[in-house]
């Protein structure tokens, strides 16, 4: 008897022409994932879905959180393997029970369900059924068959590969599509909660992320930007390895501080931040850039304060998957994701340094315009790129 993880994958089957490509994206991601946890797990495909096999039974809890992270995978199971002869599986699903590692002490109905992909088993499908139901009342007498709506089922699935699956419990998956099947975002990473949440949208539907954090040290803190570090590290369970741009965001601050009016502040930072994220899209060849806003949620992030940062940008759509979102649901998933914890932790974000007292919370372009000509933002632009740091999580 030895232990293996079922895994099932979902919209993949509906992408007809393209469903080869998806696939091997979907089994490099598996085992990029896994192999940081169990370097001999191996993955093979039988009836639909896959099968990791070969790993270390110790390191099993570790594989199967790490499954429930990768996207486009709707379920997964931990399953016994044996030889698929009647004698093999009904000893098996006795040792199963015997063991308490199927555990049918909360129920009172079950029922167990054969699948025979194995023509040539010498039982019956619905024979084989009645044969270890009988086993397990045996086990527990008190126990009820309800074939129409059990509360646990035995799943005994018989391959052509000669072995059998058992396996009783199917665990939620991650869902989604998977990443690097809906080309490259750049993801712009500030520390607070919304951020990770969206790079965690975007990577569902199965866009490749790199993730772009600014800072102005020294009035923000190292720490600062090392929890930036860690919430990449958690976003990147589900993105799999991501590289950090990090860009220093202070002699930009200090010029706008010095030359533009002090309402212009945010929106001026933010436009700057835009281009540096095109020249970056251009260069690393970026599709599309992505950010945690969220209408109204704060003064900053109006309809006309987004339309102006995003004007700046000639042939780069921004994605903004928390447009609609309640704080409340961003929090419930920033939770779920374990991202919240980290999110919180109280460290300064270089947009609260220069903080205006009264910004300009519908900006009109010809004015933001005027006070940008103050600068020269090319040359600050470029001083920036070239002193960028690249952070591989
Ligand atoms: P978050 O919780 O993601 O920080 P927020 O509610 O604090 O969002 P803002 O500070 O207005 O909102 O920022 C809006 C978005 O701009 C962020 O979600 C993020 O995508 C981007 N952003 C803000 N500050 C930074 C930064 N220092 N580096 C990179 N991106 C940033
Ligand atoms: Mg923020």
């Amino acid at each position: 008897m030895k232990k293996v993880v079922l895994l099932r994958y979902g919209e993949i089957h509906l992408k007809g022409k393209n469903r080869g490509l998806f696939e091997k994206q979907l089994i490099d991601n598996i085992m990029e994932s896994l192999l940081k946890v169990d370097e001999n797990v191996k993955l093979k495909k039988i009836g639909g879905r896959y099968l990791l096999y070969d790993f270390n039974e110790d390191n099993l809890d570790l594989i199967v959180h790490s499954s429930t992270k990768i996207f486009g995978l709707v379920s997964l199971s931990v399953a016994t393997e044996v030889e698929s002869s009647p004698e093999a599986i009904e000893k098996s699903l006795k040792n199963l029970l015997e063991n308490e590692e199927l555990n049918l002490f909360s129920a009172k109905t079950f029922k167990v369900e054969v699948s025979r992909a194995d023509k040539s088993f010498p039982i019956h499908s619905t024979d084989f059924e009645r044969q270890l139901g009988g086993i397990v009342l045996d086990f527990f007498p008190n126990l009820k068959v309800n074939l129409s709506l059990p509360e646990k089922t035995i799943f005994v699935d018989i391959r052509e590969n000669k072995k059998a699956y058992i396996f009783m419990d199917k665990i939620q998956g991650a869902g989604g599509i998977p990443v690097g099947t809906s080309g490259k975002g750049l993801v712009m990473l500030s520390g607070g909660i919304d951020s990770p949440v969206a790079a965690y949208l975007m990577a569902k539907r199965g866009m490749k992320l790199s993730a772009v954090h600014f800072h102005s040290f020294p009035y923000t803190s190292e720490q600062a930007k090392e929890k930036v570090v860690q919430l990449a590290k958690i976003v990147s369970k589900y993105t799999g390895s991501l590289k950090l741009y990090v860009v220093s965001f202070t002699k930009i601050q200090e010029e706008i501080h010095k030359n533009c009016k002090s309402a212009y502040m945010i929106t001026i930072m933010r436009r700057i931040m835009m281009r540096i994220c095109e020249k970056l899209s251009e260069k690393f060849g970026f599709q599309a850039i992505i950010t945690g806003e969220n209408l109204g949620q704060v003064a900053s992030q109006t309809v006309e304060s987004m339309t102006s940062t995003e004007s700046v940008l000639k042939n780069l759509p921004v994605f903004r998957p928390l447009i609609g979102f309640d704080k409340i649901e961003i929090i419930k998933l920033s939770r779920a994701i374990e991202t919240y914890e980290t999110s919180i932790l109280p460290y300064e974000d270089c947009c609260t340094v220069f903080l205006p007292k009264n910004p300009i919370i519908k900006p009109k372009i010809d004015l933001v315009e005027r006070e940008e000509s103050f600068l020269n933002i090319e040359e600050l632009v470029e001083d920036a790129l070239n002193k960028i740091e690249i952070i591989e999580i």
